[in-house]
């Protein structure tokens, strides 16, 4: 809990870079242009160390060895809180309410029409004009069988961004002796509304600014959402048997990239859900693989979620300047974003996102550093 000295005694003793025992140090990064501090918290688990801040929950830092056991930082982002108070294209945030698009900002539940904030066009991107991205998060440093971790609340109060009902949420960041990331979702509502939560990290595992399209990606789904000019799901679950999108075989992300294709051609590379293979199962199951073949760093993603947006970084050209003041290039990250399918609230055949008062949101992405 943050503010007025109502802070835990466990949150005090996490001020002021003090060490704790399962390794999370907090420090400040910064102050919001109306005054309110910023918090980092650094966890170490092994030879994994992660950074995130209480702006957006974003991931900041993300060190990972390369098989000679060089550790490096393997997430695109900022030096400093300007960056991601600049025009961050969602750098290691957490996205809320709604990932990705809903047409038109428009949605009926229970025979109440919506209209939440366009901030993409006519469509609704991200959670809008203020999304979960760009709010202050309030940071606590927790640990689970002694591992190190850090839990982010946020209360978003009813009409926010035009969502219906006051919705508190909370994400959990978590290392283990795994070699794993895990990330929690939870969240309650005091009336009925909708809720798509994810982690928007930019991966380049070479720990370089030049482009992603040599790693090996692997997508354990055999259909996937394509999408209209505006980059809204038609509806149809397609097949991806003889397509650019069967990732289901280890591929490079730049084999097909360029090839001719009405789906790629629309987002200019892949920036496409994919209906995870998972038939009634609601457990953490292997989503996606991706391997480096140069430092041989591999990331594998498990999830709860029916949905895995994989973004190529297109909207990425060298113009934003990142991390110890290097260009990212087209296609420099990559995402793997696991959620409900975009533009769900209007498409009837699409796995529900309406999250009822009383009822527990709960999700979890684990994401698994390893080598080969
Ligand atoms: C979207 C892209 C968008 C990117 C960053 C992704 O989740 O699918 O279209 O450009 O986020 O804004």
């Amino acid at each position: 809990m943050r503010h007025d000295g109502g802070d835990t005694v466990k949150q005090e003793s996490t001020r002021g870079a003090s060490r704790r025992p399962a390794d999370v140090t907090v420090t400040p990064f910064g102050t919001l242009p109306d005054g309110r501090p910023v918090q980092r918290f650094m966890l170490r688990n092994g030879d994994i160390t992660l950074e995130a801040i209480e702006l957006g929950a974003i991931i900041t830092t993300l060190m990972t060895p390369d098989r000679r056991g060089e550790r490096d930082d393997i997430v695109l982002g900022f030096d400093t809180l300007d960056g991601y108070l600049g025009a961050s294209p969602y750098f290691g945030a957490v996205i809320g309410r709604f990932a990705n698009r809903i047409a038109r900002g428009r949605f009926v539940l229970d025979g109440v029409q919506y209209q939440l904030a366009r901030n993409e066009g006519e469509n609704h991107l991200h959670g809008g004009l203020r999304g979960f991205d760009k709010v202050l998060w309030s940071g606590e440093a927790v640990t689970e069988n002694g591992e190190p971790g850090v839990t982010f609340t946020y209360v978003s109060e009813d009409g926010e961004e035009g969502y219906p009902g006051r919705l508190d949420a909370a994400v959990t960041y978590l290392l283990t002796p795994a070699g794993e990331l895990r990330v929690r979702y939870r969240a309650r509502c005091d009336r009925s509304t909708i809720i798509n939560l994810t982690q928007h990290s930019y991966f380049n595992l070479a720990a370089s600014a030049s482009d992603v399209l040599g790693h090996m990606l692997t997508i354990h789904a055999s259909r996937y959402t394509p999408i209209d000019a505006g980059l809204i799901p038609t509806g149809e679950l397609r097949p991806v048997d003889g397509t650019p999108f069967d990732f289901r075989a280890p591929t490079a992300i730049g084999a097909r990239i360029t090839l001719r294709d009405d789906q790629l051609a629309v987002a200019g590379g892949y920036d496409h859900n994919f209906v995870v293979d998972r038939g009634s199962s609601r457990d953490l199951i292997l989503a996606a693989r991706v391997a480096e073949p140069a430092s041989g760093r591999t990331l594998e993603v498990r999830t709860t979620q029916p949905g895995l947006q994989f973004y190529s970084g297109n909207f990425l050209d060298g113009s934003i300047m990142g991390k110890d003041s290097r260009r990212y290039a087209h296609r420099s990250g990559f995402c793997l974003e696991t959620q409900h399918f975009p533009d769900s609230p209007n498409q009837p055949g699409f796995p529900s996102v309406v999250l009822r008062p009383a009822v527990d949101y709960a999700e979890e992405t684990v994401f698994v550093f390893g080598v080969e």
